[in-house]
């Protein structure tokens, strides 16, 4: 069996309003996305998606669709799309970086190979490790302390048990914001920072110290990417835990977190990490060193949310009991371009035991959101 054809499909959603996010990156209100449909010399179909934001990965739709296009699809086309490492190979081979779109055409491939052998992709990765269900964080954005109040009271009547707050703006803006949420959110539920690289070190070390009384549980990426010794030296100058996320994307910079001894977590997910094979690669790597890792996310929509909730069922060491991940991506967004979406219901994700990843396109609805190259 060998890859036939593979269609590009763009797509644009705009986020429910009450899920606007807000972060150091600045406002997101509608998210972008290249479809993939990857057809087998069988007749399998496989199912990929790249999740694209130029100012958290710096890949464009537009980007995404041209280096699918003209670079990685060629190259894959004939191969035997069971071969996973080959294919990752392959990828790897053809261009530098460029995550999610590599990651598009791997995790169909983890599709067609489940689909072949009647498994669920957790079942290849070697699970299930954990239930099919598990419990996610709720992550709210920068907001003024009223509006964030409002939003931590509501997450906590819809059962959020942890919620993340966006910071890495302005230092008293963001102990604010966090003081506000924790008073609302009460003493019993987990609190989470991600500072998206927003902070400088002394900025960081100034804010994560002030918000001691905040009784923080985890603290994302503070400091800015490429930047191994501040996140040390933060991790050295702090006490709440820390989690590395936009400095991880390959092996390579985690085997950097490692040696620089510079986080307790790593967040991890197959859009960012270049698919599901390499995110594995770095959970096991991170456990042979006793560092947790959990679910991260790029908003992602139907079909990557679905490849990441396969990871965090295959894999013992996505320890999202603890550092509870997100992979809610769908349920932020108007609506969803999947026959049988992944079953979300705040805060709880349900990955379907239906063979390959288990989500269907429906093709009519993701060229209705799509046509506006
Ligand atoms: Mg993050």
């Amino acid at each position: 069996m060998i890859i036939k054809t593979i269609e590009v499909f763009s797509v644009r959603i705009p986020l429910r309003p009450e899920c606007h996010m807000i972060t150091a990156l600045g406002l997101h209100t509608e998210s972008n996305y290249v479809i993939i449909r990857v057809e087998t010399s069988d007749g399998v179909e496989g199912v990929g998606e790249a999740t694209v934001s130029e100012r958290w990965s710096g890949e464009t739709i537009w980007g995404a669709i041209a280096i699918l296009k003209h670079i990685l699809i060629p190259a894959v086309i004939g191969m035997d799309p069971t071969d996973i490492e080959a294919i990752d190979k392959k990828l790897a081979w053809q261009a530098r970086g460029n995550w999610f779109a590599k990651s598009a055409i791997e995790m169909a491939c983890w599709d067609i190979k489940g689909k072949v052998a009647g498994k669920p992709v957790y079942d290849l990765l070697g699970g299930p490790c954990r239930g099919l269900q598990y419990e996610n964080r709720f992550s709210m954005g920068a907001f003024d302390v009223p509006r964030a109040q409002q939003r931590a009271a509501e997450l906590v009547e819809a059962g959020f048990n942890t919620i993340k707050v966006k910071v890495g703006g302005k230092a008293e803006d963001d102990i604010d914001r966090v003081r506000a949420v924790r008073a609302v959110i009460g003493s019993e539920r987990q609190l989470t920072i991600d500072a998206n690289c927003g902070w400088n070190v002394e900025t960081a070390i100034h804010c994560i110290n002030a918000m001691e009384d905040c009784n923080l549980a985890l603290v994302e990426q503070p400091t800015p990417d490429g930047d191994y010794a501040s996140l040390a030296r933060v991790r050295r100058e702090t006490t709440p835990p820390i989690m590395a996320d936009d400095i991880c994307f390959d092996l390579i910079h985690a085997h950097e977190l490692i040696r620089n001894e510079c986080c307790d977590v790593i967040s991890v997910y197959p859009g960012k990490n270049g698919g599901i094979h390499r995110s594995q690669q770095i959970v096991e790597l991170a456990a042979e060193h006793g560092i947790a890792c959990t679910i991260g996310s790029n908003l992602e929509y139907d079909v990557a949310t679905a490849a990441m909730a396969h990871l965090v069922v295959g894999c013992t060491n996505m320890q999202v009991e603890t550092h509870p991940g997100d992979s809610l991506g769908p349920s932020y967004h108007e609506f969803s371009i999947a026959k049988n979406p992944l079953d979300i219901q705040w805060p709880y994700t349900t990955v379907s035991d239906r063979p390959g990843l288990g989500v269907a396109m429906d093709w009519d609805r993701v060229r209705v959101a799509g046509g506006h190259l």
